[in-house]
């Protein structure tokens, strides 16, 4: 490289964090190269099209195989969506309408057609469907791939690389040989695509938004990607470089020196004990659970089995999700949280139309206790797994002991039917999400009802102080330790303990180093938090 990149810093948005350095390889968008031709023959086109859409599902239910085994059902879902997306009548009548119309090649009327269906998507309001845009993009480019003979683009890595792409998309992703990537660097993307979500899930360092110039960075290139100061540094000069050698050999020692609070106590010096779980959102996430040494799982966020697809997820296949995560976890807890999908958590086939207010809608249990055809196939599956070992179920949003009444008349009727039905079950213990000011005001009667509480911080922290937590312009106006809040929590413990309940933290604020020891001096049980900051706590704690 002729200079031009020499030690010049780019910033993004971190999506993992995480510090590497190492050789750039570039992914190129095949879409550049495509051309327009005239073609004497639409038939013959249209017969391509076809073919090609034969040829692309039968790739993308082997990726989906592939991603079952690395990364679990509910995160491989993804391509089972994109099977069906290649079956969309819209979509294909649109190619074909474009060939005998222009009497254009089929691999421009692919292009063209994707370009414009992924220009309605990333149109619409909901970030969700916004997000469906790289979905539309990652099928169309798979069509041109196939029409053009190019087939299934194969990540061939030789040595550990820097991934540097304009957008990266779902199916890429997973593809990617994890042990052979250091890093992936996006110029495009969003927070809650699916790329980003299976980023995270891989643990690769990750930084999207980018303001990369792909005439200049080339494959070969050395980069730095920091996660933690979401920048990455091309060409780094070689002072940049032994800053960067001396950060990671101190991230390494950190974390040699993390390993070895595996199997110890979670004690403060003083004998205090508070205990470190995890929250997770699929079966996939549990190898994370385990690889950090967290004591149980406090949130497992059941809505993501229903995100991502287009239909619900079967009782059965709800089920086997609940019973692999408990039988993985052994005598471990795992606690289950029921459905809280709404808000920025949308699945279109729910069809909770459009809302002024959505964090304060229709969502979580109100849809639930409505729609009770939703909500039983859910705590049937709960009930039959929780005979496969130690689970709880949690139950969000709620605002008062109305509502606690009727969640148990319907476990007691869904009790009833697998009674009847002679199919095995167990109601395990059953605990509420503490999230809203109501919830926290009537804490001392909800805990004769409840087994345990679960605060769940930043919904607190959303409704106690009018933020709401989506909007970024509105961060500046949140303290992230807000008296009003921690008087709350403190409530809600001393509510709990004097009817002798327990109460853990399963909202980001758990994490939050900087209150470890205003927890623990509160009295709180349990912080449950994402698995990398397990040991952290623990190391944390143990200096208290
Ligand atoms: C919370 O609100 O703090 C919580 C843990 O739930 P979620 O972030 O899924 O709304
Ligand atoms: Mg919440």
């Amino acid at each position: 490289m002729e200079g031009t990149f020499s030690g010049i810093r780019l910033s993004g948005k971190t999506v993992y964090h995480g510090i590497t350095i190492g050789k750039v390889m570039v992914l190129r968008n095949d879409k550049d190269q495509i051309r327009r031709r005239k073609i004497a023959d639409p038939a013959r086109e249209i017969e391509r099209v076809r073919m090609a859409v034969d040829v692309s599902k039968q790739q993308l239910a082997a990726i989906y195989h592939q991603a079952v085994k690395k990364l679990g059902e509910s995160s491989a879902a993804i391509f089972e969506v994109h099977q069906m997306m290649l079956e969309d009548k819209d979509f294909l009548n649109a190619i074909d309408h474009m060939i005998r119309t222009e009497l254009v090649n089929a691999e421009y009327a692919v292009a063209v057609t994707g370009d414009n269906f992924e220009e309605i998507f990333a149109e619409m309001e909901d970030a969700y469907m916004q997000a469906r845009a790289a979905d539309v993009r990652d099928i169309s480019a798979r069509l041109v791939r196939n029409l053009s003979g190019q087939g299934n683009k194969e990540f061939c890595m030789t040595e550990p690389s820097v991934i540097v792409a304009k957008e990266l998309s779902p199916s890429e992703t997973v593809q990617l040989d994890k042990e052979k990537i250091l890093a992936i660097v996006t110029e495009q993307g969003a927070t809650n695509s699916h790329t980003a979500i299976l980023a995270r899930m891989m643990g690769i360092p990750a930084l999207i938004g980018v303001p990369l110039d792909f005439d200049a960075i080339r494959s070969g290139m050395t980069a730095i990607v920091d996660g933690a100061a979401g920048e990455v540094i091309f060409e780094p000069t070689v002072l940049q470089r032994g800053e960067v050698e001396e950060k990671i050999r101190c991230e390494q020692e950190k974390l040699r020196l993390l390993q070895e609070l595996k199997g110890k106590k979670t004690v403060t010096s003083d004998g205090r004990t508070i205990r470190i779980y995890a929250n997770i959102s699929g079966v996939s996430d549990v190898a994370y659970v385990l690889e950090n040494d967290a004591e149980g799982i406090g949130l497992f966020r059941s809505e993501f089995l229903y995100l991502r697809r287009s239909d619900f997820p079967s009782e059965e296949e709800q089920f086997r999700a609940y019973r692999q995560v408990v039988q993985m976890m052994g005598q471990k807890r795992v606690v289950v949280r029921t459905l809280d999908i709404g808000a920025d958590k949308q699945a279109d086939y729910f069809q909770l139309g459009r809302e002024e207010n959505p964090a304060m809608g229709y969502r979580a249990i109100r849809i639930c206790l409505r729609q009770p055809e939703i909500f039983k196939p859910q705590l049937r599956a709960l009930l039959r797994a929780a005979v496969y070992g130690n689970l709880a179920i949690l139950y969000p949003m709620i605002i008062s002991c109305e509502e606690v009444a009727q969640i148990y008349a319907v476990v007691k009727e869904v009790e009833e039917e697998l009674k009847q039905a002679q199919i095995p079950y167990r109601v395990p213990a059953q605990g509420i999400m503490i999230e809203t000011p109501a919830a926290v005001m009537l804490s001392d009667e909800l805990a004769e009802q409840v087994d345990f509480f679960s605060i769940g911080t930043n919904d607190l922290t959303q409704y106690t102080l009018a933020i709401d937590r989506q909007n970024p312009r509105l961060e500046a106006f949140c303290p992230p330790h807000h008296k009003a809040v921690l008087r709350m929590i403190q409530m809600v413990v001393d509510n709990a303990h004097k009817r002798g309940k327990w109460v853990g933290i399963c909202g980001e604020l758990g994490a939050d180093l900087a209150l470890t020891e205003t927890f623990v001096n509160m009295g709180v049980d349990e912080l449950s938090v994402t698995p990398s900051m397990v040991l952290k706590l623990r190391e944390k704690i143990r200096l208290i």
